[in-house]
């Protein structure tokens, strides 16, 4: 987890001058137990399909395709050395950086196998989300996450002001795994707040998502259990300066690793991981490893469904979403388009009515009444509900 404390007025939030609970994610020793000798094979790309979650109330929360692009060019920039800021790393420490060799993809089919964008967007009513995972669920508000045995899951949502980001550990319940990330610190480009600008959270949460702790081992002069990153004291802050030496953790002369991702250090200031932490990374996909079920997944490969969702005879399948909904509802059908539709009340009254394009299906019902209606599409019929 990394805290958003920096560039808050502490007087606005005095709880959190005594709150150093920066990372809520409780780590399993258990988990990290690698051995020497099952080093993985460096020499193949291990690839992830990632299923992006939008969950926005307000239009800036609703962020573009394109910053969710920069978001996963900036992720495997980071994961493969090649980070255009990589040369600040100073030489002593560059040595120790790796290349992950693992690259991350936007899903190309869902996991049903139909084709999608791996973006998913979902409107709410909820104005902020903290880590308690109800942002991964669709009964919540949220969004239901993907098989998280196929896919990286990914909610951006507007997070509680003490927080850009958090993330589950390997071995989470498949109904919590994944990361979530506060919309304006995701991406190089877009709806940003500096100086969480550059991506580097979702690159920090990926570590923790691939089993790598904060480099301090959540303990003063505490050890993350990698060989090549040096004890510190405590997360560092800020951009710090090279060296930054510890008297009380004996780290001496080069000081902490601030520059590794898996410190609390700002954006510009995060660079590299190291050999270690790499191998810990990608231990986690051998077999018996818990993301080695990702190695052999479709997501990233061609939609092997391209049935319309219609039983042969039957009339048009629609979904409405969200449901219930009090701005906008939004349309999936296998229908031609355009296509015109019909929104009536229980009394069955029209309400409404408009057609349909391709480029945009959703209807904007914020001057319903909330209650129960049916929309027609077609011969389909389907119930839905406004919330108010
Ligand atoms: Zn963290």
């Amino acid at each position: 987890m990394r805290p958003l404390f920096r560039i808050l007025p502490m007087l606005l939030f005095p709880f959190l001058s005594g709150a150093q609970e920066r990372c809520a994610s409780a780590f399993h020793t258990t988990d990290i137990t690698h051995t020497g000798n099952a080093t993985p094979d460096l020499n193949s790309e291990i690839i992830i399909p990632v299923v992006v979650h939008v969950i926005w109330r307000t239009a800036a929360e609703n962020i573009s395709d394109a910053q969710i692009h920069s978001q996963l060019d900036a992720l495997n920039a980071d994961f493969s050395r090649k980070n255009p800021d990589f040369r600040e790393v100073p030489a002593i420490f560059a040595g120790r950086a790796a290349n992950a060799g693992i690259r991350f993809v936007l899903a190309t089919a869902d996991p049903q196998g139909r084709p999608t964008s791996g973006i998913e967007r979902r409107q709410t009513t909820a104005q902020l989300w903290i880590n308690d995972d109800r942002i991964k669920k669709t009964s919540t508000g949220g969004s239901d996450p993907w098989d998280s045995r196929q896919y990286l899951n990914i909610w951006v949502a507007n997070l509680s002001s003490t927080l850009i980001g958090f993330s589950t550990f390997p071995e989470a319940p498949a109904d919590k795994d994944g990361i979530v990330i506060r919309y304006n610190a995701f991406g190089t480009s877009g709806t940003l707040s500096p100086p969480f600008d550059r991506g580097r959270t979702l690159t920090h949460e990926t570590g923790h998502w691939l089993g790598l702790k904060h480099l301090w081992g959540d303990s003063p002069c505490g050890d993350d259990g990698v060989e090549d990153t040096p004890r510190q004291r405590s997360g560092n802050k800020g951009t710090p300066q090279f060296p930054r030496i510890n008297t009380g953790c004996e780290n001496g002369p080069y000081g902490d690793m601030f520059m590794n991702f898996m410190d609390f250090s700002d954006d510009r200031s995060l660079l590299m991981f190291t050999k270690g932490q790499t191998d810990r990374m990608r231990a986690q996909f051998l077999p018996g490893g818990s993301r080695h079920s990702l190695l052999t997944s479709k997501g990233a490969g061609e939609p092997w469904n391209l049935q319309p969702d219609t039983a042969p005879g039957m009339s048009n399948i629609i979904e409405v979403f969200p449901n219930p909904a009090v701005h906008y509802i939004n349309i999936r059908s296998s229908m031609e388009m355009p296509a015109t539709f019909t929104i009536i009340d229980t009394n069955g009254r029209l309400v409404k009515s408009g057609t349909l394009n391709k480029a945009d299906q959703r209807i904007d019902i914020g001057s319903i009444k909330p209650g129960m209606y049916y929309l027609r599409l077609g011969i389909t019929v389907i119930h839905w509900i406004k919330g108010s």
